[in-house]
């Protein structure tokens, strides 16, 4: 049977705030040492707030409401008039309180879009510690500097139906968050987690889902999927049922796994947080979309209309500088350099930066920048007049940008030192082409009883006697003189 996958996502990202969600500790949740005392060890950023204890009283974190209301506005979505904070109670050590505060009846951010994806909802919660079974036999860890920091968790209709589209909403997601200063959002890092939810039909009713958790990269969700999609589809094609549950990615052996049936929203017990105020967002000037729109950068969707109205740039050139933002600044720089209106000279040079520099820098397994030590976009602009002028070649050009980025240097200097300078003194050419000739009399009598295919002869010997250096549209039209 063929059958037709339908896929939901939940997305949740750590934000980049100062301090935590309900709590003035730090928000610095990533280990990066185990010594005692150490800032970044384990269970430094903890006080009676985030760790639970009687008589303490969360007080919310305005920033993180701003920021999950300003990528709703990002994403065309509506802002809440009201909000609330909810309890959802469930037992785990990795919750001290024994209750996670989320929202659950009115959550900041309803509708809107991403990569043709309607979003149901964006809404805001803390974070829980974080649990390690791989220490002591018999023993696990908690490290409580994560617990309480706040998290949003973003919520997709079911309208995804292939890994591919699945894996581009959570890049696009991805590097908007990242251009919002909203998280830094590495899936690696444990920064954005994304959860599948996948059915699977013959029919136009949906099937049982399944939520897929523990996936760690955009190249496991997909595999996720398609392990998935496998499974129901085996599973209903020997005429059983899809169980609705909850799997866990297993990144070694590449398949999903049974970790318990799924729960209902009812056992979770929510309900309004009493601790915390309900919010009138419309009747609070700092959260209205014209206050906060104003702090709201540029986003990729709107760098890809600027780089298309202001560069006419090829779609591939324009994604790798979306992704590789370090590299469109480096361009953008290129291009001020070279005058906005000289729209030849800027193609040409994004096709030596997309192409040349990128492919050098992933030649040297480095991002871009570090690649190349110190390039100045002056030296490209300059390698850009200097093609302009005929004085290299464009193959110069790509042996020029070689030798700077195995050992620096500049442009001009090295097209001299390095023999790259085209020769292009039609006096000297003309002579050393009439020299070819007088040394090949067959092949010019070849020539001139029709055969025309030994034109390149010539024009191969002439480049062997520059050096490559012989400027070609010379030689050529030099060589042609002489033949006739
Ligand atoms: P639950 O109550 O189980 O959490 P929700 O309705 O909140 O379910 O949806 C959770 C996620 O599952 C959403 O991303 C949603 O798009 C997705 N989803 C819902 N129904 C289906 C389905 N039949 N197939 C695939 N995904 C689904
Ligand atoms: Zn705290
Ligand atoms: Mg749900």
């Amino acid at each position: 049977m063929s059958y037709k996958a339908t896929i939901g996502l939940e997305i949740h990202a750590e934000l980049k705030t100062k301090s935590k969600m309900f709590c003035p500790c730090a928000n610095e949740p990533i280990e990066s040492s185990t010594e005692i005392g150490s800032k970044n060890a384990p269970n430094q950023h903890v006080c009676p707030i985030c760790m639970g204890h009687p008589g303490t009283l969360p007080v919310v974190n305005k920033a993180a409401v701003k920021k999950v209301l300003s990528v709703g506005l990002a994403l065309g979505s509506t802002l809440a008039d009201f909000t609330e904070f909810d309890r959802k109670n469930y037992f785990y050590p990795d919750i001290p309180k024994g209750y996670q505060i989320s929202q659950y009846k009115y959550p900041l951010v309803s509708g809107g879009s991403l990569a043709g994806v309607g979003i149901t909802r964006i809404h805001l919660e803390e974070d829980t510690a974080r649990s390690s079974h791989d220490g002591p036999v018999g023993k696990s860890l908690v490290d409580f500097n994560r617990a309480g920091v706040p998290l949003m968790e973003l919520v997709t209709e079911p309208v995804i139906h292939s890994a591919e589209e699945a894996m581009k909403f959570a890049q696009e997601l991805q590097i908007l968050l990242q251009y919002m200063d909203i998280s830094d959002a590495n899936m690696e890092k444990g920064q954005m987690r994304v959860e599948v939810n996948i059915s699977i039909s013959d029919t136009e009713t949906f099937g049982t889902k399944v939520e897929v958790k523990n996936i760690n990269s955009f190249k496991a969700a997909g595999k996720a999927i398609e392990c998935e999609f496998a499974r129901q589809s085996a599973l209903l094609d020997t005429g059983e049922k899809v169980k609705q549950e909850t799997r866990g990615w297993d990144e070694n052996k590449q398949i999903t796994f049974s970790q318990r049936s799924k729960e209902n929203s009812d056992d979770y017990r929510y309900f309004p947080d009493p601790d915390i105020p309900k919010f009138k967002l419309s009747e609070l000037p700092e959260f209205s979309a014209e206050e906060l729109r104003k702090n709201i950068p540029e986003t990729p969707t709107q760098k890809r209309e600027r780089y298309a109205k202001d560069y006419g740039l090829k779609p591939e050139d324009v994604e790798n500088y979306i992704f590789n933002r370090e590299l469109g600044g480096f361009f953008e720089e290129v291009a001020g350099l070279l005058g906005t209106n000289d729209a030849e000279a800027i193609k040409l040079a994004s096709n030596y930066i997309s192409s040349d520099l990128t492919g050098l820098a992933k030649a040297s397994n480095l991002p871009f920048p570090e690649a190349f030590g110190h390039l100045e976009p002056q030296s490209i602009a300059d390698l850009i007049h200097m093609i302009k002028k005929g004085q290299i070649s464009s193959r110069g050009a790509k042996d020029i940008l070689k030798i700077i980025h195995e050992k620096g240097g500049k442009p001009e200097e090295i097209a001299q030192k390095e023999g790259f300078i085209q020769k292009s003194d039609p006096e000297e050419l003309k002579k050393i082409i009439q020299e070819i000739m007088d040394a090949n009399p067959a092949v010019v009598a070849d020539y001139k009883s029709g055969k025309e295919s030994v034109f390149q002869f010539f024009i191969g010997q002439a480049m062997k006697i520059t050096k490559g250096a012989g400027n070609p549209e010379m030689i050529k039209q030099i060589t042609l003189e002489l033949l006739k």
